[in-house]
């Protein structure tokens, strides 16, 4: 099993991390809970006979992947609590509704709309317009990410994006599966990229396989994709952060253990592991309370404890504590942290892509500018809309959503007379105009 990869990468202790996930077989899906537990048990046991976490830092020494970044853009958000039509800090949005894999826990895959693929003097414009558009002189959009609703590697206009981007000088970053990325140049993606994040279930092949829908041979291609990008990253001193991104269920929980193990044995920069958001009907059936289970804790800090100083293995806390509900009804946050889904629709955010919310978009970037679109009634109109007694997040909206953290803090701000809230220091804080 661990002969598929690169035998020389993995350590003896990921080595034997993974094999113990075969315990009950290798249709993971098919395990029960109490074997996933049972699994886990063992590797804790296992752990705790060894001097695994022997340079053990503070994961968030390193890279704190879990804060609000909303006080470090006091200037925008007053001018939005003044009531002027600014430009989001963030834009998160993909190039292309497309993805090769299948992802079990894929929360777009139950928003697919009819593919609509843009040319490219669209993408340009609108990088063209997140610089102009503002409520002053260079107040306009800090930083795009490209994950949303689809895998923007899939799209031929992917390298030119970032590149463009970088040029204009706003922040860009992909969250991506790998797959594709070595159709591309890793040397100029690594200098353009503000992070890249590649999404990585599991450690074991044939877990991550049956996980992630994809083909047997993707967990070593991506695998080497990621030692080819360390060994450039390291050769040109390029800035980017890599990382891994685990979307945590509890059927495939035993994986997180060896994943943590074997990041750091790779010698990525950070392992973040996530609770998996679920549509307002629960269709993906997450059980939420699982997250919040001793056992999923106690889980979570053993992978922590793999941290080193060069390498950060982190739960990400804040939305896994927070289980299902929210505690807000209005939602204030998406002019600041705006979703454009990979088919052109911009929408306030990722929950309203499908063509069932189309009441809730704002317009297509194939059709008319993305100036026009954030100058338009229509903006306005939906942005009021999620802020009114008619709209109540908690009954019409996905699980945790990605301005879920945005719209709490805007929350304690407007109806509770909070203030903003600065971190107690930022030097481990990256990619601040990520909010
Ligand atoms: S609270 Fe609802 S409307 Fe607001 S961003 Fe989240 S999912 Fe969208």
């Amino acid at each position: 099993m661990t002969q598929s990869l690169p035998n020389k990468i993995l350590s003896d202790v990921t080595k034997r991390l993974i094999q113990s996930t075969e315990k009950y077989g290798t249709r993971f899906l098919s395990r029960t809970i109490e074997e996933v537990s049972d699994i886990i048990q063992d590797q804790i046991k296992y752990l705790n006979t060894i001097d695994f976490d022997a340079d053990f830092v503070d994961p968030r020494e390193l890279i704190h992947l879990d804060t609000n970044k909303l006080s470090l853009h006091t200037e925008r958000v007053q001018a939005f609590l003044d009531g002027k039509r600014v430009a989001p800090i963030t834009i998160d949005m993909a190039l292309t509704q497309k993805c090769s894999y299948a992802c079990t826990f894929c929360y777009a895959g139950l928003q697919q709309n009819p593919s609509a693929p843009a040319i490219w003097n669209v993408y340009k414009n609108f990088l063209d317009d997140c610089k102009k558009i503002g409520h002053a002189p260079n107040e306009c959009v800090k930083a795009i990410s490209l994950v949303s609703d689809g895998e923007s590697t899939e799209s031929p206009y992917f390298q030119t994006f970032v590149e463009y981007a970088h040029t204009l000088g706003i922040d860009i970053s992909v969250g991506t599966n790998g797959l594709r990325l070595e159709n591309f140049d890793l040397d100029v993606l690594a200098e353009c990229l503000t992070y890249l994040r590649i999404n990585f279930n599991a450690a074991h092949p044939k877990a991550y396989q049956q996980v992630m829908g994809c083909s047997e041979t993707s967990f070593n291609k991506v695998i080497q994709t990621t030692q080819t990008l360390i060994s450039l990253i390291k050769e040109k001193g390029h800035k980017v952060t890599l990382g891994y991104q685990m979307v945590l269920m509890p059927e495939y929980a035993d994986q997180v253990l060896p994943l943590a193990s074997m990041c750091r044995d790779m010698g990525i920069n950070y392992l973040v592991i996530k609770h998996c958001s679920d549509d307002e009907q629960g269709s993906l059936g997450v059980d939420y309370k699982w997250y919040q289970s001793e056992k999923a804790d106690e889980l979570l800090k053993y992978a922590e404890r793999f941290s080193t100083a060069t390498y950060s293995s982190q739960a990400k806390w804040s939305k896994i504590r927070t289980g299902r509900d929210r505690i807000y009804s209005k939602c204030y946050g998406t002019p600041l942290l705006l979703q454009m889904s990979g088919t052109g629709i911009v929408a306030p955010c990722g929950s309203f892509f499908h063509k069932d919310y189309s009441h809730n978009h704002i317009g297509d970037i194939k059709e008319e500018s993305f100036y026009k679109i954030w100058a338009s009634d229509d903006y306005m109109r939906v942005i009021n809309f999620l802020r009114s007694e008619k709209f109540d997040a908690k009954s019409m909206c996905a699980t945790l959503c990605l301005q879920d953290k945005v719209n709490e803090q805007l929350y304690n701000i407007i109806e509770k007379d909070g203030v903003l809230t600065k971190p107690k220091r930022i030097d481990n804080i990256p990619h601040t105009n990520y909010i």
